[in-house]
């Protein structure tokens, strides 16, 4: 991570930039700031500058053997401890058991958060721990001489989730720190940090990102257009993880509403040739992006029916959603209703089952063709 690559925040970096050549590293820092700021990107970006060997003025060089193991975070004086538990895989946790999990998201994204983590590893129904282990593997790790840097690195993400049990160790170690021996905690609640850990460090605070910064980050990094880039670093108030969060749930549903006006469509002319065509296409999504959908298909026969019958007042549809919800209405009736519900619940389920998307949404879409041919009985829609 270069600091180039941390978003905004010029004031932390020229003060972090300053300590190294002023030659006043300060054994252990807090790097505090709340979501999105990118606590933990500039954590690592401040510990490559220090270990960059031919390190430019105001960043590292991103090309030496130090720096090449940065962009890994596979440099062996680097150490990470953050957040556990136990998994099926791993009912003994250890931070350095998910090492290569840890590795491949944060490289992805150093901005994630807490819960995001906890997707990755497969906890997310239980709460992460920094546990005495841990602790007592951060001395044994730091009792080594450094491999290559002159300076060991410890990164400790989120002591918030120090075990209590493990902080009399850590307290002992940032006492008495070993020679040439770095910690960087990084945290966002320092009320839920332990006072005691929290008198040990020199804190570097870290803001929300300025919207301009967010803006153009969200735009360099992931495509966003301008003015959509703008309106999501307002709306997440400069927390980038947030923004990021809010880009995909919108992006999702716009992907929703045009693949279920497709789907739709194929179904009502039984057209199979183009139908396969799009099964091939959402059999390729992601079987959590399949449930979504799903899940937004329920929510739109609801919506249909609620419509067709009149009543405007609960639904809750717009824009595009809503002209083409007014044509398919009509289509979802007393008659059919239940079992297009039925199927569609059905489908999600077994998606969730690992059934084989392919064969499942062609034999859905032949039953959708046969609901949607259904005429209505019961009630006859009036212009
Ligand atoms: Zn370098």
């Amino acid at each position: 991570m270069l600091f180039s690559e941390v978003i905004g925040q010029e004031a932390v970096k020229q003060r972090l930039i300053s300590t190294v050549s002023d030659n006043r590293i300060s054994h252990a820092q807090l790097f505090l700031g709340p979501e999105g700021s990118g606590n933990l990107a500039m954590a690592i970006a401040y510990a490559q500058f220090i270990s960059c060997t031919t390190r430019l003025e105001t960043d590292s060089c991103g090309s030496c053997p130090s720096c090449l193991k940065y962009q890994k975070l596979a440099h062996p004086d680097l150490h990470f401890i953050y957040p556990i538990n136990s998994t099926k895989e791993v009912p003994k946790p250890r931070s350095a058991k998910f090492i290569e999990k840890w590795r491949g998201i944060v490289t992805k994204n150093a901005y994630l958060s807490l819960g995001q983590w906890y997707m990755e590893i497969g906890i997310e129904n239980k709460q992460g721990l920094i546990n005495a282990e841990d602790c007592n593997d951060i001395i044994k790790r730091l009792s080594l001489k450094s491999f290559e840097s002159e300076y060991k690195v410890m990164i400790i993400w989120r002591p918030e989730r120090m075990f209590h049990a493990a902080a009399p160790k850590l307290l002992k170690i940032l006492e008495e720190p070993p020679a040439k021996t770095l910690f960087l905690l990084v945290g966002e609640n320092q009320e839920q940090i332990l006072k005691t850990i929290v008198s040990r460090t020199q804190i570097v605070k870290l803001k929300r990102i300025e919207e301009e910064d967010l803006s153009a980050a969200l735009t360099r990094n992931n495509g966003i257009l301008e003015t959509e880039a703008r309106h999501l670093a307002i709306q997440s108030a400069g927390n980038y993880t947030e923004a990021l969060r809010l880009s995909e749930s919108n992006e999702t549903r716009d992907f929703n509403s045009e693949q279920f006006q497709v789907w739709m469509r194929h179904c009502f002319k039984s057209d199979w040739i183009q139908a396969t065509e799009w099964i091939d296409h959402v059999a390729k999504l992601g079987r959590e992006r399949q449930k979504n959908f799903l899940q937004y298909c329920i929510g739109m026969i609801r919506q249909s029916m609620l419509l067709n019958y009149r009543i405007r007042e609960l639904v809750n549809v717009e824009g595009n959603d809503l002209s083409f919800v007014k044509n398919f209405a009509p289509f979802v009736h007393a008659g059919n209703c239940v079992q297009f519900a039925e199927l569609l619940n059905t489908a999600h389920l077994n998606i969730e089952r690992n059934a084989n998307p392919k064969i499942l949404f062609l034999d859905l879409s032949m039953k959708i063709a046969e609901l949607l041919k259904q005429k209505s009985h019961t009630h006859e829609r009036q212009e």
